[in-house]
């Protein structure tokens, strides 16, 4: 029998109110049932989201745990180890290392046994955990954004994109850069040396330029972008995609300077503000204004983003990509209040070092 401790909750709230430590033993596995130990599980912003109840995919609450109360465990993405099989069991086998196959599945306790279907098998050879616990949402959502919305030229092409440090951000300039993509970087601007070792971070990672918010939002953005593009070899180009995680002003600013039948993707709203569009950009640029949301993308496009996965982690091995930075949140705290909180609070206001990771 295996002991597994999990964080769960059973209502709607702040984390660290309603999040509790739970035990329970897992027998061995039988039939297509596998069980897994976790290595690595990050603190996304959306899984603090769905904790708050404000996340549109909601958990399943259930008593299968052993809990009085129906409950849940929160996490969507992390890698596992496989630690046993049932007899019929194809696809893995122990030692392998695997991923959750969708969102949803609760990744925030130290074992779970669940249906190999699950699951994704990923090659575990040339990789760290991190890695794999966080190859399946921020790289995937920037791979996607990048090539399904608007055609764009390798050697001529620009896109923008504010949020530009968050993990999605980080991975859209690097695989932007691979392929060819000259990008521009909006962040919130930080303080003396903090802020220019934060645009050489971005610029080394394949940023073209990295700008600050207030920046962004000047009159002679648009002038300045044009003096870039000709500085760059690309004079006549343009911005035809814009990437916005932040929404209100920040994501103005990027609509401001799409050229006409420029696309802009909405994927976060961490500013918590609203889009409000002058009209004219619509009447007279005809912009797109379109939404990417990855779990829908998977659910719908399994075996693309299988390769997708795959693309990414050969690109680790290769040593062209690398994931965002990451704080180790040793998982050994006695009752969940301790490192939760403020692992839990920083994921959603940000100026951090890196993406929150229970290790384990
Ligand atoms: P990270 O945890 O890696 O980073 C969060 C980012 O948000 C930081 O760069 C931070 O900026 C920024 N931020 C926080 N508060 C604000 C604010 N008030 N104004 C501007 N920026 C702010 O995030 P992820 O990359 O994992 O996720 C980023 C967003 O994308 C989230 O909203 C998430 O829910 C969403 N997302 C959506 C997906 C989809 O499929 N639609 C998939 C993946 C993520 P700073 O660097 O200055 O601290």
């Amino acid at each position: 029998y295996t002991q597994s401790k999990s964080l769960i909750y059973s209502t709607y709230g702040t984390p660290s109110e309603v999040l509790n430590l739970h035990t329970h033993s897992i027998s061995p596995p039988h039939g297509s049932l596998v069980t897994l130990r976790t290595l690595a599980a990050p603190l996304n912003p959306a899984d603090i989201n769905q904790i708050q109840g404000t996340y549109p995919s909601k958990p399943t609450f259930s008593t299968a745990l052993g809990t009085s109360q129906p409950a849940a465990v929160p996490g969507n993405e992390a890698v596992f180890e496989v630690q046993a099989v049932g007899s019929s069991v194809k696809t893995v086998k122990q030692g392998d290392w695997v991923v959750p196959a969708r969102t949803g599945l609760g990744t925030w306790r130290t074992h779970l046994q669940i249906d190999e279907d699950q699951v994704m098998r990923v090659e575990r050879q040339g990789l760290q955990p991190a890695h794999a616990a966080t190859v399946t949402v921020n790289p995937l959502t920037a791979w996607r954004m990048l090539t399904d919305f608007v055609h764009l030229e390798p050697g001529r092409d620009w896109f923008i994109q504010n949020g530009a440090n968050s993990g999605v951000g980080r991975a859209a300039l690097q695989l932007g850069k691979l392929w060819g993509l000259k990008s521009i970087a909006v962040v919130r601007d930080r303080p003396g040396q903090e802020g220019e070792r934060l645009k050489k971070e971005l610029l080394d990672l394949g940023a073209t330029r990295v700008v600050s918010e207030e920046e962004s939002q000047t009159g002679e953005f648009a002038s300045q972008i044009k003096t870039w593009m000709s500085e760059s070899g690309t004079s006549g180009s343009a911005v035809r995609l814009a990437l916005n995680c932040v929404g209100g002003k920040p994501a103005v600013a990027l609509a401001k300077v799409l050229a006409p039948g420029g696309c802009m993707v909405t994927y976060g709203a961490m500013s918590k503000q609203p889009l409000s569009l002058p009209a004219g950009l619509l009447i007279f640029k005809n912009l797109r204004f379109e939404g990417f949301w990855v779990s829908k993308w998977g659910d719908e496009h399994p075996e693309d983003r299988r390769k997708c996965i795959g693309g990414v982690l050969d690109l680790v091995r290769e040593g062209k990509f690398t994931m965002g930075p990451t704080m180790d949140v040793r998982w050994d705290f006695k009752t969940p209040k301790e490192g939760l909180v403020t692992a839990v609070q920083d994921t959603l206001e940000g100026y951090r070092k890196g993406k929150g990771m229970f290790v384990f």
